[in-house]
Protein backbone atom coordinates (compact mmCIF):
# COMPACT_ATOMS: atom_id res chain seq x y z
CA UNK A 1 0.00 0.00 0.00
CA UNK A 2 1.52 3.66 -0.90
CA UNK A 3 0.52 4.70 2.57
CA UNK A 4 3.16 2.39 4.08
CA UNK A 5 6.43 4.16 1.98
CA UNK A 6 4.58 7.46 3.25
CA UNK A 7 5.16 6.22 6.75
CA UNK A 8 8.42 4.39 6.84
CA UNK A 9 9.82 7.57 5.18
CA UNK A 10 8.35 10.11 8.63
CA UNK A 11 5.34 11.72 5.53
CA UNK A 12 2.34 10.15 6.91
CA UNK A 13 3.37 11.95 10.36
CA UNK A 14 3.92 15.45 8.42
CA UNK A 15 0.92 15.09 6.59
CA UNK A 16 -0.99 14.36 9.99
CA UNK A 17 0.75 17.05 11.48
CA UNK A 18 -0.41 20.00 8.53
CA UNK A 19 -3.71 18.41 8.77
CA UNK A 20 -4.23 19.51 12.28
CA UNK A 21 -3.75 22.65 11.81
CA UNK A 22 -6.95 22.68 9.62
CA UNK A 23 -8.83 21.62 12.67
CA UNK A 24 -8.28 24.48 15.39
CA UNK A 25 -10.36 26.71 13.57
CA UNK A 26 -11.85 24.56 11.44
CA UNK A 27 -11.22 24.57 7.65
CA UNK A 28 -11.74 20.83 6.76
CA UNK A 29 -14.42 21.21 4.57
CA UNK A 30 -15.47 23.49 2.56
CA UNK A 31 -17.94 24.86 4.95
CA UNK A 32 -14.85 26.41 6.24
CA UNK A 33 -17.20 27.45 9.54
CA UNK A 34 -14.00 28.24 11.47
CA UNK A 35 -14.97 26.42 15.30
CA UNK A 36 -12.48 25.69 17.62
CA UNK A 37 -12.64 22.18 17.86
CA UNK A 38 -10.02 21.65 19.64
CA UNK A 39 -11.04 23.75 22.37
CA UNK A 40 -14.03 21.70 22.54
CA UNK A 41 -16.25 23.53 20.10
CA UNK A 42 -18.85 21.80 17.80
CA UNK A 43 -18.18 22.52 14.01
CA UNK A 44 -21.62 22.95 11.63
CA UNK A 45 -20.96 19.42 10.70
CA UNK A 46 -21.49 18.33 14.29
CA UNK A 47 -17.80 16.79 14.90
CA UNK A 48 -15.85 17.84 18.14
CA UNK A 49 -12.21 16.91 18.47
CA UNK A 50 -12.97 13.62 19.30
CA UNK A 51 -13.31 10.68 16.79
CA UNK A 52 -17.02 9.59 17.16
CA UNK A 53 -18.27 6.23 14.98
CA UNK A 54 -21.50 4.76 15.10
CA UNK A 55 -19.88 1.21 14.21
CA UNK A 56 -17.63 -0.40 12.13
CA UNK A 57 -17.40 -4.09 10.78
CA UNK A 58 -17.09 -6.71 7.91
CA UNK A 59 -19.54 -4.88 5.01
CA UNK A 60 -21.10 -7.55 2.30
CA UNK A 61 -23.56 -5.19 0.91
CA UNK A 62 -20.66 -2.61 -0.93
CA UNK A 63 -19.70 -2.92 -4.53
CA UNK A 64 -18.12 -6.36 -5.58
CA UNK A 65 -14.75 -5.21 -6.13
CA UNK A 66 -15.09 -3.84 -2.50
CA UNK A 67 -15.79 -6.78 -0.55
CA UNK A 68 -13.72 -9.59 -2.13
CA UNK A 69 -14.14 -12.80 0.00
CA UNK A 70 -14.00 -11.33 3.46
CA UNK A 71 -16.27 -8.30 3.28
CA UNK A 72 -15.33 -4.30 3.44
CA UNK A 73 -13.77 -3.55 6.60
CA UNK A 74 -16.10 -0.74 7.28
CA UNK A 75 -15.95 2.08 9.84
CA UNK A 76 -18.78 4.35 9.90
CA UNK A 77 -18.27 8.06 11.32
CA UNK A 78 -21.02 10.08 13.04
CA UNK A 79 -21.74 13.31 11.41
CA UNK A 80 -21.57 15.00 7.82
CA UNK A 81 -21.10 17.96 6.17
CA UNK A 82 -23.95 17.79 3.99
CA UNK A 83 -28.03 18.20 4.99
CA UNK A 84 -29.38 16.08 2.83
CA UNK A 85 -33.13 15.94 3.60
CA UNK A 86 -33.63 12.36 2.21
CA UNK A 87 -30.40 11.01 4.27
CA UNK A 88 -30.43 7.39 4.10
CA UNK A 89 -28.19 6.68 6.95
CA UNK A 90 -29.69 9.87 8.98
CA UNK A 91 -29.24 8.69 12.53
CA UNK A 92 -25.08 8.38 11.63
CA UNK A 93 -24.75 11.51 9.98
CA UNK A 94 -26.76 13.38 12.47
CA UNK A 95 -25.31 12.00 15.19
CA UNK A 96 -27.71 10.22 16.98
CA UNK A 97 -25.90 7.01 17.14
CA UNK A 98 -22.20 7.72 18.05
CA UNK A 99 -19.63 7.15 20.76
CA UNK A 100 -16.39 8.17 21.01
CA UNK A 101 -13.05 6.38 20.30
CA UNK A 102 -9.69 7.35 20.72
CA UNK A 103 -7.26 7.69 17.66
CA UNK A 104 -5.36 4.00 19.50
CA UNK A 105 -8.81 2.84 19.76
CA UNK A 106 -9.56 3.57 16.18
CA UNK A 107 -5.72 1.95 15.24
CA UNK A 108 -6.73 -1.00 17.05
CA UNK A 109 -10.40 -1.17 14.98
CA UNK A 110 -8.42 -0.48 12.05
CA UNK A 111 -6.00 -4.17 12.91
CA UNK A 112 -8.83 -5.72 13.84
CA UNK A 113 -10.66 -5.66 10.42
CA UNK A 114 -7.96 -7.03 8.92
CA UNK A 115 -7.57 -9.81 11.09
CA UNK A 116 -11.17 -10.81 10.83
CA UNK A 117 -9.98 -10.99 6.72
CA UNK A 118 -11.45 -7.71 5.41
CA UNK A 119 -9.91 -7.03 2.11
CA UNK A 120 -9.81 -3.01 2.97
CA UNK A 121 -10.44 -0.50 5.16
CA UNK A 122 -13.34 1.85 4.10
CA UNK A 123 -13.71 5.26 5.81
CA UNK A 124 -17.57 6.15 5.70
CA UNK A 125 -17.86 10.06 5.68
CA UNK A 126 -14.42 10.54 6.76
CA UNK A 127 -13.51 13.98 5.63
CA UNK A 128 -14.37 15.91 9.50
CA UNK A 129 -11.98 13.58 11.23
CA UNK A 130 -9.13 13.26 8.32
CA UNK A 131 -6.61 14.48 11.18
CA UNK A 132 -7.77 11.80 13.99
CA UNK A 133 -7.73 9.18 11.07
CA UNK A 134 -3.67 9.92 9.36
CA UNK A 135 -2.91 9.84 13.21
CA UNK A 136 -4.55 6.42 13.81
CA UNK A 137 -3.24 5.24 10.66
CA UNK A 138 0.21 5.91 11.24
CA UNK A 139 -0.34 3.74 14.84
CA UNK A 140 -1.86 0.83 12.44
CA UNK A 141 1.17 0.87 10.00
CA UNK A 142 3.70 0.27 12.55
CA UNK A 143 0.99 -2.47 14.01
CA UNK A 144 1.31 -3.91 10.95
CA UNK A 145 -1.59 -2.85 8.54
CA UNK A 146 -0.97 -3.10 4.98
CA UNK A 147 -4.71 -3.61 3.17
CA UNK A 148 -5.91 -0.71 1.10
CA UNK A 149 -7.77 2.46 2.49
CA UNK A 150 -11.15 3.65 0.95
CA UNK A 151 -12.08 6.95 0.95
CA UNK A 152 -15.74 6.63 0.74
CA UNK A 153 -17.42 9.92 1.03
CA UNK A 154 -19.82 12.60 -0.37
CA UNK A 155 -17.36 14.68 -2.77
CA UNK A 156 -18.14 17.65 -1.18
CA UNK A 157 -14.01 17.97 -0.19
CA UNK A 158 -11.60 20.46 -0.29
CA UNK A 159 -8.58 20.30 -2.42
CA UNK A 160 -5.82 21.31 -0.12
CA UNK A 161 -7.69 18.38 2.44
CA UNK A 162 -7.22 15.94 -0.72
CA UNK A 163 -4.08 17.20 -1.40
CA UNK A 164 -2.87 15.89 1.68
CA UNK A 165 -3.94 12.65 0.78
CA UNK A 166 -2.29 12.11 -2.54
CA UNK A 167 -0.11 8.69 -1.75
CA UNK A 168 -2.16 7.76 1.47
CA UNK A 169 -5.72 6.91 -0.06
CA UNK A 170 -5.73 3.78 -2.45
CA UNK A 171 -8.96 4.17 -3.11
CA UNK A 172 -11.46 7.01 -3.29
CA UNK A 173 -15.28 5.84 -3.14
CA UNK A 174 -17.05 9.33 -3.62
CA UNK A 175 -20.58 10.21 -4.77
CA UNK A 176 -21.27 12.98 -7.40
CA UNK A 177 -25.11 14.00 -6.03
CA UNK A 178 -26.28 16.99 -8.33
CA UNK A 179 -25.55 18.68 -11.41
CA UNK A 180 -27.57 21.59 -10.53
CA UNK A 181 -26.78 23.66 -7.68
CA UNK A 182 -30.40 24.94 -6.90
CA UNK A 183 -31.39 21.20 -6.78
CA UNK A 184 -28.05 20.71 -3.96
CA UNK A 185 -29.12 23.97 -1.91
CA UNK A 186 -32.87 22.65 -1.68
CA UNK A 187 -32.55 18.90 -0.71
CA UNK A 188 -28.62 19.28 0.95
CA UNK A 189 -28.58 23.16 1.76
CA UNK A 190 -25.19 23.55 -0.27
CA UNK A 191 -25.56 25.83 -3.26
CA UNK A 192 -21.77 24.98 -4.54
CA UNK A 193 -21.95 20.65 -4.57
CA UNK A 194 -21.65 20.58 -8.00
CA UNK A 195 -18.60 22.69 -8.32
CA UNK A 196 -16.69 21.51 -5.21
CA UNK A 197 -17.34 17.94 -5.99
CA UNK A 198 -16.57 18.21 -9.81
CA UNK A 199 -13.14 19.32 -8.70
CA UNK A 200 -12.76 16.96 -5.84
CA UNK A 201 -13.64 14.21 -8.39
CA UNK A 202 -11.19 15.33 -10.98
CA UNK A 203 -8.25 15.53 -7.85
CA UNK A 204 -9.23 12.09 -6.80
CA UNK A 205 -8.96 10.71 -10.30
CA UNK A 206 -5.57 12.38 -10.76
CA UNK A 207 -3.93 11.07 -7.43
CA UNK A 208 -5.37 7.78 -8.30
CA UNK A 209 -7.35 6.81 -11.76
CA UNK A 210 -9.06 4.54 -12.77
CA UNK A 211 -10.35 1.47 -10.62
CA UNK A 212 -7.40 -1.76 -10.97
CA UNK A 213 -8.61 -5.18 -9.92
CA UNK A 214 -6.11 -7.81 -8.71
CA UNK A 215 -6.12 -10.95 -10.27
CA UNK A 216 -8.97 -12.09 -7.78
CA UNK A 217 -11.47 -8.90 -9.11
CA UNK A 218 -11.01 -7.18 -5.57
CA UNK A 219 -9.79 -3.16 -6.07
CA UNK A 220 -6.01 -2.20 -4.83
CA UNK A 221 -6.58 1.12 -6.19
CA UNK A 222 -8.40 3.96 -8.17
CA UNK A 223 -11.57 6.08 -8.33
CA UNK A 224 -14.78 4.49 -8.17
CA UNK A 225 -17.84 7.26 -8.30
CA UNK A 226 -21.14 6.57 -7.04
CA UNK A 227 -24.67 7.98 -8.50
CA UNK A 228 -27.86 7.52 -6.60
CA UNK A 229 -30.53 8.25 -8.76
CA UNK A 230 -33.47 10.28 -7.42
CA UNK A 231 -36.85 10.72 -8.36
CA UNK A 232 -37.86 12.74 -11.48
CA UNK A 233 -34.44 13.23 -13.20
CA UNK A 234 -33.32 15.53 -10.03
CA UNK A 235 -29.90 14.13 -9.71
CA UNK A 236 -29.00 15.64 -13.16
CA UNK A 237 -27.93 12.35 -14.21
CA UNK A 238 -27.64 12.55 -17.79
CA UNK A 239 -25.15 15.89 -17.15
CA UNK A 240 -22.90 14.44 -14.27
CA UNK A 241 -22.25 11.36 -17.01
CA UNK A 242 -21.27 13.80 -19.75
CA UNK A 243 -18.82 15.71 -17.30
CA UNK A 244 -17.50 12.03 -16.25
CA UNK A 245 -16.91 10.98 -19.49
CA UNK A 246 -15.59 14.04 -20.68
CA UNK A 247 -13.64 15.38 -17.81
CA UNK A 248 -12.47 12.25 -15.46
CA UNK A 249 -12.46 9.40 -18.03
CA UNK A 250 -14.41 7.32 -20.38
CA UNK A 251 -13.22 4.95 -18.59
CA UNK A 252 -14.27 5.23 -15.17
CA UNK A 253 -16.29 2.90 -12.87
CA UNK A 254 -19.71 3.91 -11.49
CA UNK A 255 -21.86 2.49 -9.16
CA UNK A 256 -25.43 3.72 -10.46
CA UNK A 257 -27.85 3.12 -7.46
CA UNK A 258 -31.29 2.21 -7.37
CA UNK A 259 -32.12 1.98 -3.71
CA UNK A 260 -33.15 5.99 -2.92
CA UNK A 261 -36.21 5.90 -1.07
CA UNK A 262 -38.11 8.64 1.15
CA UNK A 263 -37.04 9.07 4.45
CA UNK A 264 -35.94 11.07 7.44
CA UNK A 265 -37.24 14.46 5.93
CA UNK A 266 -38.09 13.50 2.75
CA UNK A 267 -41.60 13.58 3.21
CA UNK A 268 -41.90 17.17 3.21
CA UNK A 269 -41.01 17.27 -0.42
CA UNK A 270 -44.10 15.53 -2.05
CA UNK A 271 -42.08 15.42 -5.42
CA UNK A 272 -39.30 13.50 -3.97
CA UNK A 273 -41.52 11.68 -1.40
CA UNK A 274 -41.56 8.59 -3.57
CA UNK A 275 -39.22 5.64 -4.97
CA UNK A 276 -38.09 5.88 -8.47
CA UNK A 277 -39.72 4.03 -11.21
CA UNK A 278 -38.11 1.33 -13.57
CA UNK A 279 -38.22 3.65 -15.93
CA UNK A 280 -36.39 6.51 -14.22
CA UNK A 281 -33.86 4.13 -13.69
CA UNK A 282 -33.96 2.30 -16.88
CA UNK A 283 -33.32 6.03 -18.28
CA UNK A 284 -30.26 6.77 -15.79
CA UNK A 285 -28.35 3.73 -17.16
CA UNK A 286 -28.94 4.37 -20.47
CA UNK A 287 -27.35 8.57 -20.00
CA UNK A 288 -24.34 6.84 -18.87
CA UNK A 289 -23.72 3.97 -21.77
CA UNK A 290 -24.54 7.18 -23.64
CA UNK A 291 -22.07 9.24 -22.07
CA UNK A 292 -19.52 7.05 -22.51
CA UNK A 293 -19.84 3.15 -23.54
CA UNK A 294 -16.31 2.16 -22.31
CA UNK A 295 -17.67 3.01 -18.12
CA UNK A 296 -17.46 -0.02 -16.76
CA UNK A 297 -20.98 0.03 -14.80
CA UNK A 298 -22.00 -1.65 -11.45
CA UNK A 299 -25.88 -1.68 -12.16
CA UNK A 300 -26.97 -3.56 -8.68
CA UNK A 301 -30.66 -3.02 -8.66
CA UNK A 302 -32.36 -5.80 -6.82
CA UNK A 303 -35.59 -3.83 -7.21
CA UNK A 304 -35.91 -4.21 -10.64
S1 LIG B 1 -15.47 19.69 8.93
FE1 LIG B 1 -17.14 20.36 10.29
S2 LIG B 1 -16.14 21.66 11.78
FE2 LIG B 1 -14.74 21.48 10.03
S3 LIG B 1 -15.18 23.19 8.63
FE3 LIG B 1 -16.45 21.49 7.99
S4 LIG B 1 -18.40 21.81 9.06
FE4 LIG B 1 -16.86 23.03 10.14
Amino acid sequence: MSYLNLYRSGELRRRADELRKHIDRCSLCPWECGALRLEGERGKCGAGDRVEISGYGPHFGEEPPLVGRGGSGTIFFSFCSLRCVFCQNYETSRGRERYEVSTGELAEIMLELQKRGCVNINLVTPSHFVYQIIEALEAACGLGLQIPLVYNCSGYEKLDILRNLHGIVDIYLPDIKYADAEIAKKYSGIEDYPRVAKAALKEMHRQVGDLVLDRNGVAVRGLLIRHLVMPGGLAGTANLMEFIAREISPTSWINIMDQYYPTYLAYRYPEISRRISREEFKEAVAAAKSASPQFHLIIDCPRF
